[in-house]
């Protein structure tokens, strides 16, 4: 596809386009929307568009060319790994930020556009614009292509939130957590050059399986304790873990992903009111004057039941969810082993303080039993080989 026809498809795009499938929506049990979708932008939901410009995955896995490209521009410097590439140890990926995202860029330098990428099919739909499959040109390297329109941001008030998303996400690799490689921007979009995680949203796969197995939700909250590991000890909270915001991996690992309402607190306390209802922790609803990290263990705490009961602890009509979270009010069904069942209590805690450690959690009985050692137990039953362009994984 040439760059006009490229460009032209885009601009057939618009936001009321974006917003107007609303009603193809699929009927989930429970609204999909985060608090922020509801204050922010009512009504807008995630629905999956029907295909267009689909570029067979197939072919696009086989761009395997090598090259790792690199380019840099007044916005940003990107290196991109090739899929197929491997990468030496002493190569890294290196970014620059500005603050010029919202505005045009200078003309000067070499700087990534939308003619860099071949692009595939629709994704998904997110509150600011649409997630396209797409593939760089020149190195063939496959990734998700998140479209955010300028102006919906701007309306939306939330320029600070996909900043700090931005900002926080780019310097954060790490197996588990979805990797953002870069950014570029037009006059009216902003685009996001995300790892593609081919196995889509985890909720669906909730959704569609109903609960998980006990074997299969343990090697999940591993991996989650994994990530929240690193980016506890990298000084970021969350603060929005829920089955909505993980997608999985091409070999069903999990990847943390929108980071709008995390937030890099050097001294661990946040004043805020943000997340979503079923997964806030009771500080956060009590008007504590401070909440600190672990508001996280709480919610992987709720993830951890919902796993496994198919339903969040809590949910209820949102006065009597608040007020049960705050009374830490929940019952657990019986077909749950005890093992999974004391996590669980270990993790919803009234007091933060007394919440299970991130370090112990890979030595709880349940975690244990499933997982050889963690997170990598899942690399082993999924004999998934870690690719060589993770070298730069951190943990
Ligand atoms: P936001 O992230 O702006 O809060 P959102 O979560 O509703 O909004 P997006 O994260 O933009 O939406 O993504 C919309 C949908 O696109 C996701 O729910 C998912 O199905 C799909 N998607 C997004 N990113 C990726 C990716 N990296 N790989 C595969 N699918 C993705
Ligand atoms: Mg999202």
């Amino acid at each position: 596809m040439d760059v006009s026809s490229l460009e032209s498809a885009f601009e057939r795009i618009t936001v009321a386009d974006e917003n107007e499938e609303q009603t193809t929506t699929a009927t989930f049990h429970k609204s999909k929307g985060s608090l922020s979708t509801a204050m922010s932008l009512a009504g807008l939901g995630s629905t999956t568009a029907p295909n267009r410009m689909k570029i067979p995955l197939q072919k696009l896995q086989q761009g395997t060319a090598s090259k790792t490209l690199t380019s840099t521009t007044t916005v940003t410097k990107i290196t991109l790994p090739s899929q197929a590439a491997q990468r030496s140890s002493d190569e890294s990926t290196s970014f620059r930020r500005t603050d010029s995202i919202f505005y045009n860029q200078p003309s000067s330098g070499r700087k990534y556009d939308l003619s860099m990428f071949d692009i595939g099919r629709p994704l998904g739909k997110g509150k600011f614009g649409r997630v396209y499959l797409a593939q760089e040109k020149s190195t063939g390297f496959v990734c998700a292509l998140k479209t955010l329109y300028k102006d919906e941001i701007q309306k939306g008030k939330v320029e600070k939130q996909v900043r700090r998303e931005i900002e926080i996400q780019q310097h954060l690799a790490h197996q588990n957590i979805l990797r953002l490689y870069g950014y570029f921007d037009d006059a009216k979009r902003i685009f996001l050059i995300l790892e593609f995680a081919g196995q889509g949203e985890l909720y669906k796969h909730l959704q569609r399986e109903e609960q998980f197995p006990e074997w299969k939700a343990s090697q999940y909250i591993a991996q989650m304790a994994a990530a929240l590991k690193y980016l506890h000890k990298k000084h970021v909270m969350h603060r929005d873990i829920k089955p909505e915001n993980i997608l999985v991996g091409i070999h069903g690992e999990i990847k943390i992903s929108d980071f709008g309402w995390s937030v890099h607190a050097p001294n661990n306390r946040r004043q805020t009111m943000c997340g979503t209802l079923d997964y806030l922790p009771p500080e956060m609803l009590t008007g504590a004057k401070s909440y600190s990290e672990k508001v996280d263990l709480w919610s992987l705490g709720v993830l951890t039941y919902e796993f496994l009961v198919g339903r969040a602890p809590f949910e209820d009509t949102g006065m009597m969810t608040q007020r049960r979270i705050c009374r830490v009010e929940y019952s657990i069904p019986a077909f749950v082993s005890p093992d999974a069942k004391d996590l669980i209590k270990r993790l919803l805690v009234l007091d933060p303080e007394k919440r299970i450690t991130l370090d112990e959690i890979p030595n709880h009985p349940w975690i244990k039993k499933h997982c050889v050692t963690g997170e990598r137990a899942w690399n082993r039953a999924s004999s998934f080989k870690p690719r060589s362009s993770d070298d730069r994984t951190e943990s």
